[in-house]
């Protein structure tokens, strides 16, 4: 390929994000033509495409975009932060249903929603996130409260959700929820933008996001487990307890605890360049819950953001239908998430800068973007980014 490649292009993709170590493995170039696809955790390209521009290059999330009018089309100007994206509310919640919680990561939070939506009719299908024999992760397409059942529960490795959203959404699919981590949601945030997806993007009616600090690199993460003779198919959930600075891996044979500083060696190069940690692109953002008390206890629920006001009539249903419990959380449980969250901007600018060798170049980000000028310390003269 010609070291001079034209904005919008395939080639763009893979000189900037896939030869850079940005891929986040969201998936969102992939099932839109045949040349991209996954192979385990990593996206790679068949067949160079002349395509000057490409949906795979507009939808993806390590590729520059102007964020204003992404935020302006989903979100109230009123609600947005510059910390953790829009807020109209902010509850611990979850699962009114223990048989529910018992299947699920934390409160099943993610799950009720889900089940609630098919239920309504808000949706026909959804597509989350499922793991195959191989412990390869995939995203399925399920229509029914089994199946959404089934898939519960976190896996701390990319699953290309936006890539079974690609290939699986066609019109016998109807509407659709789909899980995504904050990388996915931006992509599908970018195919909503984007005029020509009009039709696969119109089926799409709710996004749940999930809060991510990272994912794992299948090699690396194999690698670790191999040397700890641990089956990976004998891992039935995987945890982060708070406080603990371990990652809990619950197999057949009971838990086993794996020290953090280990886990770390093992973390996708694309995450260290993450902005996002509560995923600012979704109706509703779901993530564990912190408050004082016992983790056995804390785990049952979750931190919920309501961003969107089709979220909010989603949550507010919920509660009413008694398949989600609340309570509006303090204040300071607030600070303490956008706390967190403006680290992990500051980080990744920092990561960013280091990599590109310039406070000029911040890669896939643009300098003039509200929020990037915020924790870059440039002061704007017009603030588009209201402090809630
Ligand atoms: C990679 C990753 C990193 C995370 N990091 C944090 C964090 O730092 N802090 C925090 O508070 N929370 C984090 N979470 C979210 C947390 O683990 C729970 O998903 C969240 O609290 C919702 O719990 P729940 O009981 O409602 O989920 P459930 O009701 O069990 O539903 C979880 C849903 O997520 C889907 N899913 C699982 N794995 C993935 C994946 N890799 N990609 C897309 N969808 C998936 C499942 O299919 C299921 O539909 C992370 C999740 C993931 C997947
Ligand atoms: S769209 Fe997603 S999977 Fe494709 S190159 Fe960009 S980050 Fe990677
Ligand atoms: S940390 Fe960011 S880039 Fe990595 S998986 Fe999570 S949302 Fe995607």
């Amino acid at each position: 390929m010609s070291s001079k490649v034209k904005a919008g292009s395939q080639g763009f993709l893979k000189k900037y994000v896939l030869d850079e170590g940005l891929c986040t493995g969201c998936g969102a170039c992939v099932n839109l033509c045949p040349y991209q696809v996954i192979y385990h955790d990593r996206t790679v390209q068949l067949h160079p495409c002349d395509l000057e521009n490409g949906k795979c290059c507009a939808s993806c999330p390590r590729t520059a975009a102007d964020h204003t009018p992404l935020r302006k089309l989903l979100f109230e100007p009123a609600d947005l932060t510059p910390e953790i994206g829009a807020v109209k509310d902010y509850y611990f919640s979850r699962a009114v249903d223990p048989h529910l919680r018992a299947v699920a990561q934390h409160g099943a939070t993610v799950t009720a929603l889900l089940e609630l939506a098919l239920a309504e009719g808000l949706i026909d299908s959804a597509i989350v996130s499922s793991r195959d024999q191989q412990f390869l992760q995939n995203g399925a397409l399920v229509k029914d409260r089994v199946e959404i059942r089934k898939n519960a529960g976190s896996k701390f490795i990319v699953s290309p959700t936006v890539a079974a959203f690609n290939q699986l959404v066609t019109q016998e699919a109807g509407n659709v929820g789909v899980v995504a981590t904050p990388c996915q949601a931006l992509a599908l945030a970018k195919m909503k933008s984007i005029k020509e997806n009009n039709s696969r993007i119109s089926q799409l009616k709710l996004v749940v996001g999930l809060y991510c600090g990272w994912t794992l690199s299948m090699e690396k993460y194999t690698k670790l487990l191999s040397e700890k003779n641990i089956v990976p198919e004998s891992i039935k959930k995987m945890d982060i307890p708070a406080g603990k600075n371990i990652l809990e891996l619950y197999t057949d044979d009971g838990a086993i605890s794996i020290p953090f500083d280990e886990v770390q060696a093992c973390i996708r190069d694309a995450c260290q360049y993450c902005m996002d940690s509560t995923a600012e692109y979704a109706d509703v953002s779901v993530g564990s819950a912190r408050f004082a008390g016992n983790w056995e206890e804390v785990r049952e629920w979750n931190q919920l953001i309501v961003r969107t006001e089709k979220g909010r009539e989603w949550v507010d249903l919920a509660i009413k239908r008694g398949v989600l419990e609340v309570w509006e959380a303090p204040a300071a449980s607030l600070q303490e998430l956008k706390d967190a969250a403006a680290n992990k901007k500051k980080n990744a600018l920092k990561n960013i800068i280091r990599k590109s060798g310039s406070v000029k170049n911040l890669l896939y980000l643009k300098s003039n973007d509200a929020v990037v000028k915020k924790y870059l310390g440039v002061k704007g003269k017009n603030r588009t980014e209201k402090k809630k």
